[in-house]
């Protein structure tokens, strides 16, 4: 069997079509192998900051994910009495080159794949093949597939990259010893609505805390004019401790009465959380979970990227956009060194740590750090002002420190575009 193209790329989720795409025009051939036998716009909202955009800017999909998303102008911080604690700007009104996309994975996957089959062609995406492992020789990589009839295939490339993400099959047999995801202690139920625009009608909100007894909230609006009234789609995402992990299924049911108590009084001025949570159909659960980072991802001519990875608990917005990042990375090394190890090595040198330091902040100083620094200093009681609670530059420098190690400083991204 001879090899079918320079990259295999295994999963068409966000790293895979993004990989698909960098490719492909940086003339490098490839091919994506999904699991699933049909893409379905799954998920509910995710956030796709500068350092992400800027990739696929370059990549020419700007101007149909900002059709099809809220360009997010601030990030608002809260306490659970819905009193405002913090505000900064957020994508273009904070001085960056490109945009903070505030989208619903289902519509980001299309944007990814329709591009995709348009540049590469209508077979550039082979549906129903899971991957169950694969080797690496000297001078080819052998992947090995099932459909869900139970046939097998085998595939060979120059290189195979696993974008299969939390539950990569090749990041199960580089590590077999590795265990299940980490618990974080926190479950996440997640929804969109038909809503009011709220605030500024593209502002990312965190309200609350994730200390026992109290529980947080993310809203964002990701599609605008859903109906006659103006109406917003606004994802929601409420977080609270629990001791045991809910299934990991990114389309797991949730059920309203294991959370809605912590919300029920949340009658804000701006918002009517509990009204907005108790108007949603379709409610989806998931356990925070992440992985310890990995000391490297590249065998041979094997590698692993995005949530296969470095899967993070998504306390930064950040799961889609280091995916991203990753693939710009990989496909720069592959059009500067070949398609081979060499590539691969340098890649795993400018991404594993890099990103090792991304969850590791996710877990222990995410932006909403700022939310358990207030509550704890306020007893979870309503403040008159913050003065002598936490000050603006304590507050700036959270958010910023956050910026920094998840690669996403105005002034960075700056320089990186000089480079
Ligand atoms: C169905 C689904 C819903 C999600 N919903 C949300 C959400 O609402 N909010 C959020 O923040 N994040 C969500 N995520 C996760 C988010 O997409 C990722 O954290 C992030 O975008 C990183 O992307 P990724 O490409 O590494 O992984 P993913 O986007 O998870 O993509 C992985 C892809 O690999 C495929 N795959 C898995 N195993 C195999 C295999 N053995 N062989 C071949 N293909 C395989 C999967 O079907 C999927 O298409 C969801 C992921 C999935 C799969």
């Amino acid at each position: 069997m001879s090899k079918e193209c320079d990259v295999l790329v295994i999963g068409a989720g966000i790293g895979g079509l993004t990989l698909a795409l960098a490719l492909h025009d940086a003339g490098i051939s490839c091919r994506v192998y999904e699991a699933v036998p049909e893409l379905r716009p799954l998920g509910v909202g995710i956030n796709v900051l500068p350092h992400a955009t800027r990739v696929l800017g370059r990549l020419g999909l700007n101007e149909r994910l900002g059709e099809a998303s809220i360009a997010t102008k601030e990030a608002a911080f809260f306490n659970r009495h819905g009193q405002l604690i913090y505000r900064e700007p957020a994508g273009i009104p904070a001085g960056y080159a490109t945009p903070q996309f505030s989208i619903h994975r289902g519509d980001l996957q299309s944007v990814l794949l329709d591009a995709v089959r348009e540049r590469l062609g209508a077979h550039a995406v082979v549906l129903d093949h899971k991957c169950t492992g694969a080797s690496s020789s000297d001078d080819e990589a052998t992947v090995h597939f099932v459909d869900s009839k139970e046939n097998t295939y085998t595939a060979k490339a120059s290189v195979a990259v696993a974008c299969d993400g939390l539950h990569s099959a090749l990041r199960k047999q580089f590590y077999p010893n590795e265990g299940m995801p980490r618990y974080s202690g926190v479950n996440m139920w997640r929804g969109a609505v038909h809503w009011k625009p709220f605030l500024s009608g593209a502002t990312m909100v965190r309200a609350g805390a994730l200390v026992p007894g109290v529980g947080k909230m993310v809203i964002y609006p990701i599609r605008d004019n859903v109906d006659a009234q103006g109406r917003q789609l606004v994802n929601w995402v409420a977080e609270i401790n629990a001791p045991q992990p809910a299934r990991r299924d990114w389309n797991g049911a949730g059920r309203l009465e294991d959370f809605f108590p912590a919300f029920a009084d949340w009658h804000f001025d701006w918002l009517d959380v509990a009204g907005m949570i108790e108007a949603t159909s379709g409610i989806l659960q998931f356990p925070m979970v992440d992985q310890d980072p990995l000391p490297r991802w590249t065998f041979g001519r094997l590698t692993l990227l995005g949530d296969a990875a470095h899967p993070m608990v998504p306390r930064g917005s950040n799961g889609a956009g280091q995916a991203i990042v990753d693939a710009d990375v990989l496909s720069r090394r592959f059009a500067e060194l070949g398609v081979g190890p060499q590539a691969l090595l340098a890649y795993d040198k400018e991404r594993v740590k890099a990103t090792g330091d991304v969850v590791l902040t996710n877990r222990n100083a995410p932006p909403d750090k700022i939310l358990q620094v207030v509550h704890e200093r306020t007893n979870g009681q309503p403040f008159s002002s913050l003065a002598g609670i936490i000050d603006d530059a304590e507050l700036q420098s959270i958010t910023a420190s956050y910026k920094q190690v998840a690669g996403y400083t105005v002034a960075g991204l700056e320089a990186a575009e000089r480079m």
